[in-house]
């Protein structure tokens, strides 16, 4: 089977591997779609150390399921759309209802989705694999994994009862990336309506837009009495700007990881006298996979403009120098 393959950063060439073959509990997939994601990015530009090189590469994913191990939940010829990761669902952490802080969770995830055949193993495909409806574009069905992490932001803010009444609550997400316009779409599934998207790529901006946001330019973004802020950019001015802008009582949620080692200068009188709550969700849950996949059967149009197009695994360091460069949100390879 053709697969790609992550050598060096800026490094990806096409294999010949053998089809993987699977044992009891896997299953083996043919990929109908990959999805592009931001790790992926990272990893391209300057490695990443959850994803070893030289090594199999992208963990988004839907497909055909076309060979079983014994006992493994599918069958032969069902359409499936899944994660890469399951929790252990037995360590303190997954007891503790925060599977997505598993302490195998990352051991056992899976890579190597931009290939014709992936095998997926055991727990995942027990766990954190479902059956795709048919009438489902493999394209939006890959955007599981993505979905999922924006549902356990959305989980982490249920739990501090930041978004009690989604009708009236108003939310800031900050970042136009195609996490930040995941949120948009899925604050909209919630029934949220008052929704503000700040960021500086006005492209980006049109598409929350479409996705019915009230967006600004992230220059002219004030203080404003938002319930919920969302930082989706991953960097440390942003994290800081982010506590200056919720209403007294209001919550922000860090969802965009920095670089490792970065640090942020808070004012604490905001956190203290106006009683900011501050959140950090990493990764995901089963509870977050499954209501990401809700999202995506009940609307699927709602969140087609985050796929940018389809390309082929030939094109694979063209589709990376696109995203270092800005262009497009997120593509999807079709192997
Ligand atoms: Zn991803
Ligand atoms: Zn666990």
């Amino acid at each position: 089977m053709r697969a790609l393959i992550l050598n060096a950063p800026g490094q990806l060439v096409l294999a010949d591997l053998p089809i993987p073959e699977p044992e009891a509990g896997e299953i083996v997939i043919r990929v109908m779609a990959a999805t592009t994601c931001g790790t992926d990015l990272k990893a391209w530009r300057r490695g990443h150390p959850q994803i070893p090189m030289p090594g199999p590469f992208g963990h988004e994913y839907s497909g055909v399921v076309t060979a079983v191990g014994d006992g493994a939940p599918f069958r032969v010829g069902d359409e499936v759309m899944g994660v890469h990761s399951a929790p252990c669902q037995a360590c303190v952490w997954c007891k503790n209802d925060q599977e997505n802080l598993c302490e195998s969770i990352m051991a056992t995830k899976v890579l190597g989705a931009y290939a014709e055949y992936l095998l997926i193993p055991a727990r995942i495909a027990a766990l954190n694999v479902f059956l795709k409806p048919r009438e489902l574009d493999f394209s939006i069905a890959s955007l599981l994994e993505p979905l999922a992490c924006v549902a356990q932001g959305g989980r982490e803010l249920k739990k501090a009862q930041a978004l009690r009444v989604p009708a009236e609550t108003k939310v800031l997400v900050i970042g136009p990336g195609a996490i930040g316009l995941m949120f948009v779409a899925a604050l909209r599934s919630e029934g949220v309506t008052d929704i503000t998207l700040a960021g500086r790529n006005a492209e980006r901006l049109a598409i929350g837009a479409g996705l019915g946001a009230t967006t600004v330019p992230y220059s002219e973004l004030v203080p404003s009495d938002y319930d919920v802020v969302i930082e989706c950019t991953g960097m440390p001015e942003v994290w800081e700007r982010s506590v200056q802008l919720p209403r007294r009582g209001g919550t922000v949620m860090w969802f965009g990881g920095c670089a490792s080692g970065s640090t942020v200068t808070l004012d604490t009188g905001r956190i203290h006298y106006d009683q900011i709550t501050l959140l950090s969700p990493f990764h995901f849950g089963t509870h977050a996979v499954k209501q990401a996949r809700q999202w995506l059967i009940a609307d699927p149009e709602r969140f087609e403009p985050i796929i940018t197009a389809s390309r082929t695994l030939e094109e694979a360091n063209a589709i990376f120098e696109d995203l270092q460069a800005g262009n497009g949100l997120k593509y999807v390879i079709r192997p």
